[in-house]
């Protein structure tokens, strides 16, 4: 039973009995990073001789079906589809249409045809266009610029999310910033590795514009793809119209920059980012002066002795629900908030028990004594000394930017780790040909301190523990706890 032949451009909504004739641009696999990297679909990108690039998805419980066969580059008839309304956000192409594929859906690879069918298409913005898109989700346009640097985490031994930052030049001259995180960044250094040479020309696509204290980053998504100089016709273009600077580019020096894979801020940034920022988890480096403990809600709560959550007061003893247990056993435990400050600003932090214990090497149930139990406990100390003799020194804070923080309520940023202030050595090497727009993160470098010897002791003892996201979900759940309850009371403990 032949069907007949229909242009992309003119699906309409419903299951879809004609045939279309289309090339596979590219197709990747969705996952959702909140259910441990679960499949979702196997998404792509399907063009035809009017080049209509359309998107396609295949749901994860039919992909087996159809995966062996999608081989990107080839052409294929499409039949028995269905035709949905694309969804207005992250959208990969301007068609109004997606294609969906069901338990009848047919999918026939084709050895030759008598259509020409184009075999790459690229949604680019231009920066204006680009800055317009941020932090709206609306769409994920493609980017291509000649590579002027490569700063890369791969080889930082603190454990955690890798990141690689693409630094491109636009056509119009303008350097635009692209960051892969997970898996993205080693697959980046997988295609370096195997390049002959460092690549000039570097089209990415895909990306996720966000404006972050004022800078554009275009974030890589599962549908990213790298491509370098002649890998693609339109980068090719590029690269043939780069002028030749007459010396050999294996003898010129790398573009490669190792650095932290945490951006350094300034205050003045963080607070500035709270009320300009979608809310989001994103962690940065601030060093900050401590310049005081506030006690007015306590320096530590009651938390389990074996989970470590807060404790709910009965009237004679403690219940853990978490641990289901209404006889349990009580251990003191830090949430400090600490004000900090740095030339550019103040604000405060908020510090749980793992990281202030590394501070102070003493455990907050050493520091002080719970006196009594259930409702009538309270803690001996108002302020034990080992916190208070913090005050005056400076440290680099790893800060978690969580919803939570982006409340008007709440103006305490998570800590997820604290360093000693750090000379951020890496980074200072990059300023010499960095870009000026990037200055400013630049200028963070902390100024030598009497610390720095411990540094890179201090960051390989940090690189074993490798607590830091657990730490961070911890000490979030905690503070919700804490939170609730906010009675107040002469030396207040939750
Ligand atoms: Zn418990």
């Amino acid at each position: 039973m032949a069907s007949s032949y229909t242009l992309l451009a003119n699906l309409r909504a419903g299951r879809c009995s004609n045939t279309a004739e289309v090339r596979l641009l590219r197709s990747w696999e969705a996952r959702n990073i909140n259910k441990g990297g679960e499949l979702i679909s196997v998404d792509m990108l399907f063009i035809d001789e009017n080049s209509t690039m359309v998107q396609g998805s295949i749901p994860a419980l039919r992909q087996l079906q159809f995966k062996n066969r999608l081989a990107e580059g080839s052409i294929y008839t499409l039949t028995g589809f269905d035709v949905v309304r694309s969804n207005p956000m992250f959208r990969l192409s301007d068609s109004t249409f997606s294609i969906h594929f069901n338990e009848g859906t047919e999918l026939e690879k084709l050895s030759t045809t008598v259509r020409t069918i184009p075999t790459e298409l690229f949604r680019f913005r231009t920066y204006d266009q680009l800055r317009e898109l941020a932090n709206t989700g609306k769409q994920l346009p493609d980017i291509m610029g000649e590579l002027c640097q490569i700063r890369s985490t791969i080889t930082d031994r603190i454990p955690g999310a890798q990141r690689v930052m693409l630094s491109l030049r636009l056509e119009s001259g303008t350097v635009v910033c692209v960051s892969l995180f997970d898996s993205l960044a080693p697959a980046f250094h997988s295609k370096l590795d195997s390049y002959v040479r460092e690549p000039k020309i570097v089209l990415v696509t895909g990306v996720n514009p966000k404006i972050v204290a004022g800078k554009l980053y275009l974030n890589g998504t599962s549908a990213t793809r790298v491509f370098f100089d002649s890998e693609t016709a339109v980068g090719k273009d590029a690269f043939d119209r780069l002028p030749s600077d007459g010396t050999d580019q294996s003898a010129s020096s790398s573009k490669v920059v190792h650095t932290q894979k945490i951006e350094p801020m300034k205050i003045s940034d963080l607070n500035q980012f709270v009320i300009t920022a979608d809310p989001q988890v994103v962690e940065f480096l601030c060093t900050a002066k401590l310049t005081e403990i506030q006690v007015a809600e306590g320096w530590c709560y009651i938390g389990c002795s074996v989970c470590s959550k807060k404790l709910i007061r009965e009237e004679t003893s403690f219940t853990c629900a978490p641990c289901n247990e209404t006889n349990a056993v009580a251990q003191l435990r830090y949430r400090v908030i600490l004000s900090v400050s740095d030339e550019t600003g103040i604000a405060a932090f908020l510090g749980f028990d793992t990281e202030i214990t590394k501070l102070t090497n003493v455990l907050a149930a050493e520091a002080a004594q719970i006196v009594g139990v259930g409702l009538n406990a309270q803690v001996d100390t108002d302020l034990p000394r080992v916190l208070s003799e913090l005050v005056g020194k400076t440290y680099t804070f790893q800060l978690k930017l969580k919803d939570f923080n982006f409340t008007a309520h709440h103006q305490t940023f998570t800590i997820s780790r604290i360093f000693p202030a750090r000379d951020l050595a890496p980074l200072l090497t990059f300023a010499e040909n960095v870009e000026v727009h990037e200055q400013a993160h630049l200028q963070n470098v902390a100024p030598g301190t009497d610390d720095r010897a411990a540094i890179t002791s201090d960051v390989a003892e940090v690189s074993t523990a490798g607590d830091g996201t657990l730490t961070g979900r911890e000490a979030e759940a905690n503070e919700h706890d804490a939170a609730e309850d906010n009675a107040s009371k002469k030396a207040r403990v939750e």
